[in-house]
Parts: C-alpha cells; structure tokens; sequence
C-alpha cells in the first residue's frame, strides 16, 4: 500500500483499536481503491478517505428489559450513522450475540457504498445489539424490541435514519419495533422503518429482493462467460432470510441448491433443498437446520460443519462474516466451484479473496452483490411517500433492473481501471466515486 495511504490507515487502527472486522472492511477498501486515491489529488486536498471511514455519529445504549420470569436483563443496543451524504442514514438493525461495535461498523462502512451502487438517494448506516433472539419467547422479543426502541426512536426518522432487518431481525422484531416507535411518536409514519409486512405499510418482494437479487447478479456474472445457472448445483450457507430466497431463485432459474447451515453444523440434501419444507421450518417454526435433515430422505446433517467441501458449481455464502476461508476456497476449488458471490456480508476472508481472485473465479462482493434488499427497501421508502402499493411483479422488474445495473456499473468501472473482470474493484470504486464526488460538492462537514 501507499505510504500515505498506509499512515491513513495505522491512524484508523490506533482510533479504533479491537476492531477487528472495522478494519479489516477499511483495509478492503482502501486497497481496492489505492490507484483512484493516488489519481484524485481533490480527493486528497479535501481529505475523502480520512472523512469517509469516520463515522459521522455513534450511539450506544444500555437496553434493560425483563424475561418472562421477570429477572432483568441487560442489552448493549448499537446505531451507527455513517454517511449521509446521499440521504438519510439507511441500513438494518442485528440482533445476534457475537455483535460488538466492530461488527456493527464494518456492516455501516460497507452500507455506505453499497448504496451507492443501487442509484438510490441512501446514506449509510447500521445497528443491533447483542440480544439473542434465539430460545425466547414471542412476548420476550417484544419486550425487548420496545426497550431497544424507547432509545432508538430518539435518532431515527423516515428523513434521518431509516432501520430494516438483518440477521435475527425479521418481519415479528419490525413489527414491534414500529409499533413501538408509533406510540412514542404519537404518529403513523411508515417510512421510519422498513421490512414492514404487507398489510401495515410493507412492499411486496422485500421478504425475497436480497436473495433474489443475487441470484440475479449470480446470473450476469456467468453471462459474462456464456454460461447460465441451469442445471448448475450450488452451494448456499446459512438458513435464513437471504439464504431461502437464493435458494428459491436458484430453482426458479433451472439451477439445484444442494445445502443449507446454521451455526449448530451443515446439511447436504443431494436431491436438492426442498424450500417449501425449509420456509416451514425456519419462518413458521423456527427450528434448526437438523430437523431439515430428519425430514427428507437423503440429506445428511453434519454438525459443526461448513457446506464449503460439497462438490458443486457455484457457492453463494448466505449466513455471517468470515464464514469463508482460504482452506475452504482451496477445497471448493478442487470440488469444481467456479464462481463465488457473497449473499452475507464480508463473509470472504481477505485470503479466501485472494485465493479466489488467483484461481479466475469468478468472484462478486456482497456490496454489490447483496444489495437487492436495501435497493427494495428504498422502494419501500417510495411506496409509503407516495402512499401507493406496487405489485410484485413491479417491484421484482426494478428490483432485475438495479442489480443489472449494479452489474453493468462494476464492469464498466474495473475496466476503466484497468483491471477487467474485477467485481471486488470495480463495487468499491464506483461506490466510493459516488459518494466522494457528492462530499467535495457539500463542502468540508
Ligand atoms: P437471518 O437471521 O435470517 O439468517 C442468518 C442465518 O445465518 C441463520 O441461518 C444463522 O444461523 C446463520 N448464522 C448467523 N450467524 C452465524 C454464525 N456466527 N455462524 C454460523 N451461522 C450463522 O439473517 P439474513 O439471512 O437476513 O442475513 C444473512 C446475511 O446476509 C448477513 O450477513 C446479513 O448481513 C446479510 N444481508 C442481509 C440482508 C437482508 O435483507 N436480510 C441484506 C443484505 C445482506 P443461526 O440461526 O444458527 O444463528
């Protein structure tokens, strides 16, 4: 790297020290952008990158709320505002135990160009907290969310920051957030959050758009190549939102999805997921991945296990960060995988990009890649401002027509910077041009 580049970088380390996941995203993105930062001598005069990996705003609050045995527990809730330079902050909220501030920045770092790819007026922004929604009560979840909510709504608003799901935060926790948030407010103001469902201000295909979306992107990728997904097996880690709805998508386009995982281990069904069984199983029952398993004749639950040394065609991690390492893109390799494109969020570690990259894979990013949801959710937006209510097949056509989009800019992008192909360079290019160009015109802030 650079030495300038490097001094900007050891500085983000030393003012964000035990940030693993945050600096590794920073790093990510710096490199893949050093050519464009050494070429723009204005983004250098006005300070752009030191500007764009500082956080506009931090919060963090304490969320005590009670269990059904009426014992008190204690919350660290979290919501980072990053970037508003392109409209208010936008970005899901994760409720999962491993959420530290790390991992809440990385997500808000990496939401700040994604959508900016989508073409959509969407700053970025994340939140969470380490609450496990797992094990507990439907009346324990609300009464969290109403906790977690009493700070939050002092921050949000459909013109300042505009919350969804991500992992452990689906339609049930958007629900009670907003009922919530509404009577606080002593408003009906849908545009706050999104992921809503259908009937109280929701859109249609915002439950399937990440999934969807990337299979979408999976498909112009092997476009690029003469290839198509039909009759393709394919790899999806994780049972959850974005992973079901890839797995859909998947067979809607001929294609045969051979796995699913949680983090109690792997399944492998080698006549292919049988997604209605799964949808009851995760959005009804919420159970685990090995109930699957129980119910289908050949499938084989592994636990512990990652679904990286299953012979296929195309992996689509779909469940957390770094879930994907070099030994495991080593062994997809040697299975016949040919393509890797990120459903989950950072889920590739930096030498599992490397070896990737070094093999030709065709490898996409899941800023670009993922982008699906918030690009739907941002129609939500739309929607509940204009009062109206599209159809889904309205709202799946601009949902093809962003992602092919955001396919089209990620090309044409690396190859003006000379690295033809290259998907990783080409998304954090053209979405960090987009808000750097919005930066130096709204002045120094
Ligand atoms: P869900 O909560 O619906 O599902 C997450 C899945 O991943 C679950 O099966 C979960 O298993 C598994 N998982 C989570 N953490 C771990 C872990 N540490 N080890 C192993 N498995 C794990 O979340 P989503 O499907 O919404 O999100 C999945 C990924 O996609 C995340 O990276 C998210 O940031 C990203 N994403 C989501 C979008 C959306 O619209 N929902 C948009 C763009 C990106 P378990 O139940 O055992 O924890």
């Amino acid at each position: 790297m650079d030495s300038r580049l490097e001094r900007i970088y050891e500085e983000a380390l030393k003012r964000n020290p035990t940030q693993p996941e945050f600096q590794q995203a920073v790093r990510e993105v710096i490199e893949s952008v050093e050519p464009l930062l050494l070429e723009r001598t204005d983004y250098q005069e006005a300070a752009i990158l030191e500007r764009i990996i500082e956080p506009e705003r931090q919060i963090m609050f304490r969320v005590a709320w009670q269990d059904d045995q009426n014992k008190v527990r204690v919350n660290r809730g979290y919501r980072i505002q990053f970037n508003s330079t392109l409209g208010p902050y936008k970005g899901g909220l994760r409720f999962h135990p491993s959420v530290t501030l790390s991992v809440i920045k990385f997500l808000g770092f990496e939401q700040i160009f994604k959508n900016a790819l989508t073409g959509q007026g969407i700053g970025g922004g994340k939140g969470g907290s380490d609450f496990d929604p797992h094990g507990k009560t439907d009346n324990e979840v609300m009464r969290f969310c109403q906790a977690f909510m009493m700070e939050l709504s002092k921050h949000i608003g459909a013109d300042i920051d505009v919350p969804a799901g991500d992992i452990g935060v689906g339609a049930r926790e958007i629900g009670y957030l907003f009922g919530q948030y509404k009577r606080l407010v002593h408003r009906n103001e849908a545009g706050v959050l999104t992921g809503k469902r259908v009937g109280w201000g929701g859109s249609l295909c915002r439950t399937e758009a990440t999934g969807y979306g990337l299979v979408t992107f999976t498909k112009a990728m092997l476009g690029t190549r003469d290839d198509s997904i039909a009759g393709k097996r394919v790899l999806v880690s994780g049972a959850g939102n974005v992973a079901i709805y890839a797995i859909e998508k998947v067979q809607k386009e001929g294609g045969i999805a051979v796995s699913i995982s949680d983090s109690s281990g792997a399944v492998y069904d080698p006549d292919g997921i049988d997604v209605e069984l799964l949808k009851d199983i995760k959005e009804v029952r919420r159970g685990r991945v090995s109930e699957y398993a129980e119910l289908r004749p050949n499938a084989q639950f592994r636990p512990d296990a990652k679904v990286w040394g299953i012979p296929a065609d195309l992996a689509l991690p779909c469940a957390t960060q770094n879930e994907v390492d070099a030994n495991d893109v080593r062994e997809m390799i040697a299975n016949g995988v040919k393509l890797i494109a990120e459903g989950a969020n950072m889920p590739l570690t930096p030498g599992a990009i490397e070896i990737a990259q070094a093999a030709n894979l065709l490898y996409a990013p899941g800023k670009a890649a993922n982008a699906g949801g918030v690009a739907t959710s941002a129609l939500e937006m739309q929607q509940n401002a204009s009062l109206q209510a599209w159809s889904f097949e309205a709202v799946e056509q601009k949902l093809d027509e962003i992602m092919l989009d955001i396919h089209s800019t990620c090309l044409s992008t690396a190859q003006e910077l000379g690295v033809p192909g290259n998907y990783l360079v080409g998304a954090n290019a053209a979405g960090f041009m987009k808000v750097a160009d919005a930066m130096l015109e709204q002045g120094i802030i």
